[in-house]
């Protein structure tokens, strides 16, 4: 099936302090054989002397004339004690992107054919090596924006997905199985099987990766957060306290219906997208004001707001207008209210605020930078909270999450026809959709398109 043999460049492109060309594949070691030159004398290496799993110090010569391309360190993986379960060749340039290239091609022109986008992995995959929830971890780990989710990542490249999920997935197998057997051979004895008991167990289990993958999806995917509030309440001066305390990445958010300036932060380790709909000016009008195209959009499309009022003054018909565009929102619980300048005395009634009960409230200055920390465990806290409603779902993936929602629906299905006493045999539909998709997550059952689509994710050479 997979004869050939493919190589890349593994390590991201520019300059840095190594470069690694990765071959795969049973030709790997003869291809590289034949570039490789051992020790400072540059000789030829005798292939009975190269053993598996350790470093050669060397060059990379092109026999085509000689010159010598890098100097490197040359490592051999004999299959299938290596990353793909093949034979794996990794050659370790010192130099820049210039001779890490030139390798490459001397790979190329030597017998290898340059890697799809996540070859390599998807090669470890279809080894047997690693599943499919390890796998989307790897294109995981390389997009990680924060430690967190770097550590999330790694967590799900260990198997913890596929872990978590083998108890729900033990009980469906057996429970399908029972049911086959009670439908193909009602007149026999089968060993009884409590099946409420067993789609309780499935559904708990269940929900709870549910409930983890959002959170995890929290730390992957980030959360968006608009700043929205009536002209002069100190939006711009949060949103630069917000970027200030943090080192501020400038980005744009493509996707949007047209691209919104906007900055990402830190919570504890969620990334968030702080959307600018502060820089808007005092107007007569406040409904242009408030920028009612930006701050709609931004009102839709984010899981989290950030409403400011000005606590030095008495509340003003912009900010209800403002609080009320904030009520229509489909869902309130992601909204922090955030009382400002504090350094000044209070003027704003708070009693009189027409505020959800229970609302998150945090009096702060953006001045005097008070309750600023407050805020963001808030934040922090409100998006925990409520990652259930955020407006981007997905557990490591987007694909994962929609597999395991599925999964969960189709148990849920099944536990309660069970309680509406539904006759055996149409539960298994929903047992059999329920392990369909849990094994659409770990990899047991996935097309042909769905693996092309995950692997092309990748960057070359992963
Ligand atoms: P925006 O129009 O809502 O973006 O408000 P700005 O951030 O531009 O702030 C409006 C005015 O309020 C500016 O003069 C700020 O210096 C001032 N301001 C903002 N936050 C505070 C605060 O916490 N205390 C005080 N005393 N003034 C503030």
């Amino acid at each position: 099936m997979y004869v050939d043999t493919i190589a890349a460049i593994a390590t991201a492109p520019g300059e840095g302090g190594i470069g690694i060309v990765r071959l795969s594949g049973p030709e790997a070691l003869p291809i590289a054989l034949q570039i490789f030159r051992s020790g400072r004398s540059l000789r030829v290496p005798d292939p009975a002397q190269i053993e598996s799993h350790r470093m050669y110090y060397g060059g990379i010569v092109d026999p085509a004339d000689g010159n010598v391309v890098d100097e490197v360190m040359f490592v051999w993986m004999r299959a299938p004690r290596s990353y793909t379960r093949e034979d794996v060749v990794e050659i370790h340039c010192h130099g820049g992107y210039v001779p890490v290239r030139a390798v490459q091609s001397l790979c190329l022109r030597h017998g290898a054919r340059l890697a799809e986008p996540g070859e390599f992995t998807l090669r470890a995959f279809l080894n047997g090596r690693i599943d499919l929830s390890q796998a989307e971890a790897v294109a995981g780990i390389v997009t990680a924006q924060t430690g967190r989710s770097l550590d999330l990542a790694i967590g799900e490249l260990r198997g913890r997905m596929t872990e978590r999920l083998r108890p729900a997935r033990d009980a469906l197998v057996e429970t399908l199985a029972f049911l086959d057997a009670a439908a193909d051979f009602p007149d026999d004895e089968i060993p009884a099987l409590d099946v409420d008991a067993a789609l309780k167990r499935i559904v708990d289990v269940l929900d709870q990766v549910v409930a983890s993958a959002e959170t995890g999806l929290l730390y992957r995917e980030g959360v968006q957060i608009a700043i929205v509030g009536r002209p002069n309440v100190g939006k711009s001066s949060l949103l630069n306290r917000l970027i200030g305390q943090e080192r501020a990445i400038v980005t744009d958010i493509a996707g949007t219906t047209r691209d919104v300036v906007s900055e990402t932060i830190t919570l504890d380790g969620i990334p968030a997208t702080l959307l600018d709909t502060a820089g808007i000016t005092e107007t007569a009008d406040v409904v242009e004001a408030i920028g009612v195209e930006r701050s709609r959009h931004a009102l839709t499309t984010s899981a989290l707001l950030i409403v400011v009022l000005d606590r030095s003054q008495p509340l003003t018909d912009a900010d209800r207008q403002v609080l009320d565009l904030v009520d229509q929102r489909l869902d309130p619980a992601g909204v922090v209210y955030v009382l400002n300048k504090a350094d000044l005395p209070a003027r704003l009634d708070t009693d009189e605020l027409p505020l959800p009960p229970g609302a998150p409230l945090v009096t702060l200055s953006t001045v005097t930078g008070a309750g600023m920390d407050e805020l963001k465990h808030t934040l922090h806290d409100v998006a925990v909270g409520q990652s259930e409603a955020a407006t981007r779902p997905a557990l490591v993936t987007a694909r994962q999450f929609d597999a395991l929602r599925r999964a969960q629906e189709h148990a849920m299905a099944a536990l309660e026809a069970r309680e509406m006493g539904v006759p055996l045999d149409l539960l298994a539909v929903d047992v059999r959709a329920a392990l369909y998709a849990v094994g659409e997550i770990t990899g047991e059952h996935v097309g042909e398109a769905v693996l092309d689509e995950i692997f092309s994710r990748f960057c070359i050479g992963k």
